[in-house]
């Protein structure tokens, strides 16, 4: 019988994958290829690579343990064909093969290169979600608006988790109200679990730092977890040590904690190193013995279960122009502090720093600093996903597109939030430290050292109001706009867009 090719992507690194359980491994080939075409579609942080080349190599040691032949090429490997289509073609030419078994990757690009392969490729769906993708179209089936509370409530009687028969365990379907604190130094709080890098991960560090030379992040310290066993230790690490308080300090920032008490497993769930059911069954579990009280277990299985199943539905739904949609017409360029340039913002400053150094920043620097700010600042949407898809470890299109082209910059015209995530610096100010070290005053809105956030937040609800105004969130906050004279509105948008003008013309601001 001829040998069938069964593509595992440096995202599918589960053992149960669909297209492993739908092959025979007496008889296929496991091809697996660290391809240019992947490394570089963006400049991606150098973390990244290294975790995804790393976990890759790894995987393919387990996978041959486990009595697969596997076809393996490494990035400078001169045979290397440089893409995904190339190297299957490469490998049916040495096999014989004809037919290529594989799961449907994330996203539309690579979806699109695989139905262009001329040889015959099986997609299988990847049921690694809670949420198939025809069942979330099924969801969103007639609905005028798709939110994401009324998904999630969904997604909990499906799986049951924190339920007590149909209603919500604690009588509550959500706990947000009591999980807004700003966080407190706290020399006992743990740090994530981080991992030496062994021999394979030693060898592609310098493989990374050979061809990548000039991307933008800090290649070491490399902590992150490589194999599943590891990324498990750290689950558990998180679920024993860090959970009990995530509910109250989600939102929380303080200067130089870039974790907090955050999990910082995206990373392992998105290449597939842990399974968004196994890490719910621990968060349940644990609250279960009484060991983590209601609002952090709800707080984190609604990221899980919710947020992250609804983007992945809203990603596939919306079709593969999504990414480019730019709904606010926004056309400024990202200016270079969001590549490490000075800037005498401190809150930008220190989330593109932990960025630039660790690959991460959580939810609320993600979404109220850098890309508040890109909001509020008009800048390209398009330029804004490009970075975000870049410099974070965790970055995949499925899940960064809905939630920078969405939830961020609400250039999809609200598909993903009902209103736009747009601040002044009172968020940042009541949420962090930040503004204590800053060359500039959350307090003050306009004149010397008014802080940009004040100015840009008036200038964009100015430029948007047509849009805005009627959504029944927002009504009261252009009252107050229209409360205040009409000189102190004219100095607002005056200095607004001499700010935007500076800093456009590449001045450190
Ligand atoms: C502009 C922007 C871009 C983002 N890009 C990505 C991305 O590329 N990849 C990514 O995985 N997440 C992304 N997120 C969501 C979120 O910021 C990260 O999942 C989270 O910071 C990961 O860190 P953590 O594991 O410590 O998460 P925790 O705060 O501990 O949350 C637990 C888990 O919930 C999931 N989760 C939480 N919020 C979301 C969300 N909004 N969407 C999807 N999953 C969520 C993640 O898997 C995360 O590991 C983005 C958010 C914003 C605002
Ligand atoms: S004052 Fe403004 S710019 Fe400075 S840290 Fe606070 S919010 Fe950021």
């Amino acid at each position: 019988m001829v040998s069938r090719l069964v593509l595992i992507l440096g995202d599918q690194l589960s053992p149960d994958m669909a297209c492993l359980r739908d092959a025979d491994r007496a008889r296929d080939t496991v091809v697996m290829a660290e391809v240019r075409s992947e490394a570089t579609y963006a400049p991606h942080h150098p973390k990244k690579i290294a975790l995804i080349f790393s976990a890759m190599r790894h995987f393919a040691e387990e996978l041959r343990g486990d009595g697969w032949t596997v076809a393996y090429t490494r990035y400078d490997d001169p045979e290397n064909a440089g893409s995904i289509p190339g190297e299957l073609l490469r490998r049916a030419d040495e096999t014989g093969a004809t037919e290529v078994i594989a799961t449907e990757p994330g996203e539309w690009r690579l979806i699109e290169a695989m139905r262009d392969c001329p040889l015959e490729v099986k997609l299988l769906p990847d049921d690694r979600f809670v949420c198939s993708r025809k069942d979330f179209e099924a969801w969103a089936e007639g609905r005028k608006e798709l939110r994401m509370e009324w998904f999630y409530r969904e997604m909990r009687r499906r799986t049951g988790y924190l339920m007590k028969g149909d209603d919500p365990a604690g009588g509550k379907w959500n706990y947000d109200k009591l999980n807004r604190k700003p966080a407190a130094r706290d020399l006992l709080r743990s740090a994530p679990m981080s991992f030496t890098p062994d021999d394979i991960t030693e060898e592609v560090l310098a493989l990374v730092q050979r061809e990548f030379p000039d991307n933008f992040g800090s290649l070491r310290p490399f902590d992150f977890a490589v194999t599943r066993g590891d990324a498990r230790r750290a689950l558990s690490h998180f679920v024993r040590r860090l959970l009990p308080e995530f509910g109250p300090y989600q939102d929380a920032m303080l200067t130089g904690e870039p974790y907090l008490n955050h999990a910082l497993i995206s990373p392992y769930l998105n290449v597939g190193l842990l399974s968004p059911q196994e890490v719910c069954d621990a968060v349940q579990a644990a609250w279960e013995a009484g060991e983590v009280p209601i609002q952090s277990a709800e707080g984190f299985i609604r990221q899980i279960i919710g947020w992250r199943e609804f983007v992945r539905g809203v990603y596939f739904l919306e079709g593969p122009d999504y990414p480019h949609r730019n709904a606010l017409n926004h056309q400024r360029k990202l200016p270079p502090l969001y590549w490490g340039a000075e800037t005498r913002m401190a809150c930008l400053r220190e989330v593109v720093a932990q960025t630039r150094d660790n690959a991460y920043a959580h939810h609320i620097q993600r979404l109220m600093v850098t890309g508040n700010f890109a909001l509020i600042a008009g800048i390209d949407p398009a330029e804004v996903h490009e970075w975000y898809l870049s410099v974070y470890a965790d970055a995949f299109e499925w899940v960064e597109a809905p939630n920078t082209v969405g939830m961020s910059q609400f250039a999809d015209g609200g598909v993903v939030g009902s209103k736009p995530y747009a601040s002044s610096a009172n968020y940042i100010d009541r949420m962090s430290d930040y503004c204590t070290g800053c060359d500039y005053f959350a307090e003050k809105k306009t004149g010397k050292g008014a802080c940009p956030f004040n100015l840009l937040y008036w200038h964009f609800l100015n430029r948007h109001r047509d849009r805005f105004e009627k959504n029944h969130r927002m009504g009261a906050i252009y009252a107050s706009w229209d409360r205040m004279d009409e000189a102190r509105r004219e100095t607002i948008l005056e200095e607004a867009d001499d700010f935007l003008t500076r800093m456009s013309r590449g001045e450190a601001v």
